[in-house]
């Protein structure tokens, strides 16, 4: 009988990261300073994130150490199981077979701890004694809960004001975890103090809610700012994951011919993939596909230009694919994803056709994860969904073309805290919504006047 789990055992876990700045085949262009137009240096982000962090960020080793610390802390949840998916084989009917890294078993449930950990270790042997930052639906306000009270550090956390009402467990999870949890846009900054002047029942975005969380830390020295995706060292730390999978699957004496994932920031995606993009970058045949929203289509229908991380233009400018710092997506998109930019490693991969992005609506993405919950049981989180959707189409052309495929996906986290969403689809409630022009052109005038990549 072939194994449908690989386990690493704990003294096999990875004990670097990669950074895949070190085999970049072509030069990214550099974030840029709003004000002068001139390429940032370590000093001007020394306010809002600790100088170790910082050093990570433009670091062009291609390995980086993890500390002690860091492990002990994964080795509560990691390594993660590399799994067979035979059941969502057999329903797909198809010469596939479907190999999925299983993210979902952290304690948060998703893959966000592994740069959580990380970063809150750095802030902690920096001195810093508290992080700000914010959350949307609150996968990663979570983690970074858990990571901030693991090491002592205070954590504060701006929830996007609709999902604060509307998915409270997460909310609990943060308390539960010992973090504070406010409302955004709120009254403890300039930044939500002004939305809220001109729109007092706004119900918050993300791009709000970063403008909040800087603006809070940066007016405390004993604080600094956490994000939790899109960054190179956010990225850095997740590579864990790939480095144990590549582990797995040698193990196994399989390697994939195509490698998938969500995309939000782009920072699950990052840490599975960029393992494999080394590989490619080195000659490997392999695709790797990044999977997005139709409602929110930052890589298929965004241009690659120079934007701003948040809606109040407090971040340096980075070069990615963005559909414009004020975009919010419409109300009825339940698949989370809802970030305007992407990484600007994965947006230069992109660019360079290494990585190929594809988005999905979400009655396919829905569709896909409710067959996975029916098959293989675990109830995958929306985002995820996203890349159990693009694997159904793999299968597909698959079987149209009479071909052979192993197929490896990230499953990102699982959907326990998401059943309203599941709720919604189930019982009708959802449109496929493509996203009109003139929308996507309404929202780009924001990055007009801005310098280009
Ligand atoms: C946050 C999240 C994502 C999207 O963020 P990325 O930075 O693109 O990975 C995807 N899946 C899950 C389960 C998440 O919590």
């Amino acid at each position: 009988m072939e194994p449908v789990k690989v386990f690493l055992d704990d003294r096999e876990i990875p004990k670097q990261w990669y950074n895949i700045l070190a085999d970049m085949p072509t030069p990214m262009s550099p974030p840029l300073h709003p004000g002068t137009g001139q390429p940032i240096g370590p000093d001007d982000l020394a306010p809002v994130f600790p100088m170790n962090l910082i050093e990570q960020e433009v670091s062009t080793e291609r390995w980086i150490d993890i500390p002690e610390e860091v492990l002990e802390k994964y080795l509560l949840w990691r390594p993660t199981p590399l799994c067979r998916a035979r059941n969502f084989e057999k329903l797909l009917d198809a010469p596939v077979k479907i190999y999925y890294k299983n993210e979902g078993v952290s304690p948060p449930g998703s893959h966000k701890p592994n740069t959580a950990v990380a970063q809150a270790y750095y802030n902690k042997v920096f001195g810093v004694k508290r992080l700000s930052t914010e959350t949307g639906a609150g996968q990663w306000g979570s983690a970074l809960s858990m990571a901030c009270q693991m090491f002592g550090l205070e954590c504060r956390v701006f929830m996007v004001k609709v999902s604060y009402e509307q998915k409270p467990y997460r909310r609990m999870m943060m308390m539960t975890w010992g973090a504070n949890c406010i409302p955004s846009p709120s009254d403890k900054t300039e930044a939500g103090r002004k939305i809220l002047a001109e729109i007092p029942d706004s119900p918050g975005s993300l791009g709000i809610a970063i403008s909040e969380a800087i603006e809070d830390a940066v007016s405390d020295e004993d604080a600094r700012y956490s994000l939790g995706s899109v960054l190179n060292h956010v990225l850095l730390h997740q590579t864990i994951n790939g480095l144990e999978c590549q582990k797995q699957l040698e193990k196994l004496g399989v390697y994939p011919d195509v490698v998938i994932g969500c995309t939000g920031g782009g920072s699950n995606f990052a840490g599975l993939c960029l393992p494999f993009v080394r590989d490619k970058i080195h000659g490997k045949d392999i695709s790797i596909v990044a999977a997005e929203p139709t409602s929110c289509p930052t890589m298929t229908r965004g241009p690659f230009a120079y934007d701003f991380g948040d809606t109040a233009m407090t971040t340096p400018l980075l070069p990615m694919h963005t559909l414009g710092h004020d975009f919010v997506p419409a109300p009825i998109h339940a698949g989370g994803l809802r970030y305007h930019g992407m990484a600007p490693i994965i947006s230069h991969l992109v660019k360079e056709q290494i990585v190929e992005a594809r988005a999905y609506n979400q009655l396919e993405t829905f569709d896909a994860g409710v067959k996975w919950a029916r098959t293989e049981g675990y109830i995958p989180a929306p985002e995820t969904n996203h890349a159990i959707a693009a694997v159904v189409q793999e299968a597909q052309r698959a079987k149209e073309e009479g071909k052979e495929k192993t197929i490896l996906f990230n499953w990102s986290g699982h959907g326990l805290v998401d059943l309203a969403a599941y709720d919604a689809y189930l019982s009708g409630k959802l449109t496929k919504y493509e996203l009109p022009d003139e929308e996507i052109q309404g929202s780009l005038n924001s990055i007009a006047g801005l310098p280009k990549p």
